[in-house]
């Protein structure tokens, strides 16, 4: 049971996959908070991409490989994984298509996030993102139960992520769309993708999520 969620930076594939992890329980690997927790930690890996995070670039693909693949065989995994974030290229998709294999662990599908450009902009300027557990929250739409706090966990650790600045977020959005067509296409080819709608309600988008993986 591995599924990919694919979708533009503010599509809010992550904020899905915390829900959908607790009902399939199967852990959500978030590249992204995979990546910020190890600058955070000060390792090796995070002095690595913390240059290419800043500037809304891709962290190269040798190292984000080497990153799931480490992480694919904790003992969590063993029934399968929500992947958000990665793969992100053709190499990486490849990459992993490879892992899966030895694993003996077929994706199950591939539901990638469409929102329009303009709502992408509006979510990613007005988001917090919990420093403790990465849950997101919109300043204007979707604020926490009680201010400053997160609702999952409890912490009073809601920060601006510092790539959710405009210049950055222009450069992400831009970084996506250039790999976005050839890693839905790889996926199409194999019979695995999905696209929803993910611009409205959050009940209604899991619905709709839901409804694609079964598809
Ligand atoms: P995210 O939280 O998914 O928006 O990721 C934040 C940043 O982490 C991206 O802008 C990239 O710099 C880096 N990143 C996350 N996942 C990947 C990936 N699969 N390949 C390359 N870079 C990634």
């Amino acid at each position: 049971m591995v599924y990919i969620l694919f979708g533009p930076p503010g599509s809010g594939k992550g904020t899905q996959a915390k829900t959908l992890q607790e009902e399939l329980k199967i852990p959500q690997l978030s590249t992204g908070d995979m990546l910020r927790e190890a600058i955070e930690a000060g390792t090796e890996l995070g002095m690595k991409a913390k240059g290419f995070m800043g500037a809304g670039d891709l962290v190269p693909n040798k190292v984000m490989v080497g990153l799931i693949e480490e992480r694919l065989k904790e003992s969590d995994c063993a029934n399968g994984c929500l992947l958000d974030g990665f793969p992100r290229t053709v190499p990486q998709a490849e990459a992993l298509e490879t892992m899966l294999a030895v694993a003996d662990k077929p994706i199950s599908k591939v539901v990638s996030f469409q929102v329009d450009e303009e709502e992408l902009v509006s979510r990613l300027s007005g988001r917090m993102v919990c420093a403790s557990c990465g849950a997101s929250f919109h300043e204007q739409t979707r604020q926490p139960r009680e201010a400053g706090k997160c609702d999952y966990c409890g912490s009073s650790n809601l920060k601006k992520r510092e790539d959710d600045k405009p210049e950055v977020v222009q450069n992400r959005l831009q970084t996506f769309a250039k790999e976005t067509t050839q890693v839905e296409e790889f996926y199409r080819g194999k019979g695995l993708l999905a696209q929803i709608n993910a611009m409205g309600e959050f009940n209604e988008v899991y619905s709709r999520l839901r409804g694609a993986m079964r598809q």
